[in-house]
């Protein structure tokens, strides 16, 4: 569970740095040996991670600075990649923080030498542009660093480094740890596209077309009371948030997670809050389709709002991005859940609606669901899941997750042979009367 929360402008650089190479080793996203950060300073000063030492255990004090003067202060020698993150800042100066990595899905894409293209997602196209290829150089070489250095002079916030890994920058630790985060993901839903079925890319257009579409912002509220019950509902939502990041099931830059309160009234995550540093001040309360003043709650607002009022049994929605539904969401492949009787029984049947169904003027998704059609997937965009309780919506969400990563893992030894319409009927006899 994460009790910490990334304070870039509070945070010394060594703070920051520690915690964010934490999270990248517990996620999987790096070995112990293996991937470097960087922090710029307003000195100009640069503080790295080191050289050879054990990523599962890092503390501040092991973080080194290498001064603007080129003197280093610590107990340990700078990540032997420095030249490079230093090419960076040079070629750079907007970015502020570089991440240097080898997770296993943009190495795949490194070594095939292949670019991802993150249009597979509107959200991960938005949050991680298009993305730069540097050529094979000696690691630890200047001549890697000018390689990498000429791909951010071009504007990439992102590259892939031939047989190596993946670097990406920042306007400070967090935006680079959610871009990098983002992009893995990203790698990740192509591969398990590709897997069942054909990934489908949206085009430049149809993600302008998303971005423009957006309603505007609810009125604000002239005030806002915090009962305790109103206050019970923004920990459990902040709870539910952080098991998902956890679990793997929402990244930083992705996830909603809305409650109903009372009446038609919710209380919904914000936009623009990493994932993984919610806190219960940031949740924004929606009443009387107003919101709390000063706040931004999440750009589906309007999408919880219209499901609460068109199903007085939902009483919480989320709605994210999790690595296998996503690879369904991003493909031709058939999302089928008659895997085995705890997923047919949670979700029935998942529809999946195309991208642009869940714009704001449309009706459909709100008319999609019901009792037996809990969960749907929007092309290239989310998983939607709701129930009554929240932990109930989050419970339905690992069923749908694991039964997407079965599908996917089946896929290599043969055809899926589902549950059939008799076993159906008797499931349905059995438990859902
Ligand atoms: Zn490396």
């Amino acid at each position: 569970m994460i009790t910490s929360t990334l304070d870039t402008k509070w945070m010394h650089p060594r703070d920051q740095i520690t915690m964010v190479i934490s999270r990248i080793y517990r996620r999987g996203l790096t070995t112990t040996s293996g991937g470097n950060i960087s922090i710029i300073d307003e000195n100009g000063d640069i503080w790295v991670t080191p050289s050879a030492v054990d990523k599962g255990s890092l503390t501040r004090d092991d973080i080194v600075c290498v001064k603007s003067d080129g003197s280093i202060i610590g107990r340990h020698k700078p990540s032997s990649e420095f030249p490079f993150h230093k090419s960076i800042y040079d070629a750079r100066p907007d970015i502020k923080s570089v991440i240097h990595a080898h997770p296993p899905a943009l190495v795949s894409f490194s070594i095939v030498r292949q670019i991802p293209n993150t249009n597979i997602i509107s959200q991960a196209r938005h949050v991680c542009g298009s993305i730069g290829y540097a050529d094979y150089r000696l690691p630890g070489s200047q001549d890697l660093g000018d390689v990498i250095a000429a791909e951010f002079e071009k504007g990439f916030h992102g590259v892939i480094m031939e047989n190596h890994g993946t670097v990406v920058g920042g306007a400070d630790i967090a935006d680079c740890f959610l871009r990098f985060e983002t992009l893995e993901f990203c790698a990740r839903t192509i591969l398990y596209a590709k897997m069942v079925g054909e990934p489908s890319f949206l085009t430049d257009q149809e993600i302008t077309a998303f971005e423009e579409q957006l309603p505007p912002l609810p009125a604000e509220m002239n005030e806002t009371h915090y009962p305790s019950d109103e206050r019970e509902i923004r920990n459990e939502i902040c709870t539910i948030v952080h098991r998902a990041c956890s679990q793997g099931l929402m990244i930083s830059s992705y996830g909603t997670i809305s409650k109903r309160w009372r009446g038609n009234d919710f209380l919904i995550t914000p936009t623009n809050v990493p994932r993984w540093d919610l806190q219960p001040r940031d949740i924004v309360q929606i009443k009387a389709g107003k919101r709390e003043a000063g706040k931004l709650p999440s750009r589906s607002n309007y999408l919880h709002q219209q499901i609460y009022e068109q199903h007085p049994d939902i009483n919480s929605i989320i709605l994210t991005q999790t690595p296998y539904l996503m690879a369904f969401a991003g493909s031709n492949g058939d999302y089928n859940v008659r895997t085995i009787p705890e997923s047919w029984i949670f979700l029935q049947d998942v529809h999946t609606v195309g991208f642009g169904d869940h714009f704001a003027e449309q009706n459909v998704i709100a008319g999609l669901l019901s009792k037996n059609s809990p969960a749907l997937l929007v092309k290239n965009d989310c998983a939607l899941v709701t129930g009554d309780k929240l932990l109930q919506t989050f419970d339905y969400l690992e069923v749908a997750e694991f039964s997407a990563k079965s599908l996917i893992m089946a896929a290599s030894l043969g055809t899926m042979v589902p549950i059939n319409n008799d076993q159906v009927e008797e499931l349905r006899k059995a438990f859902l009367k």
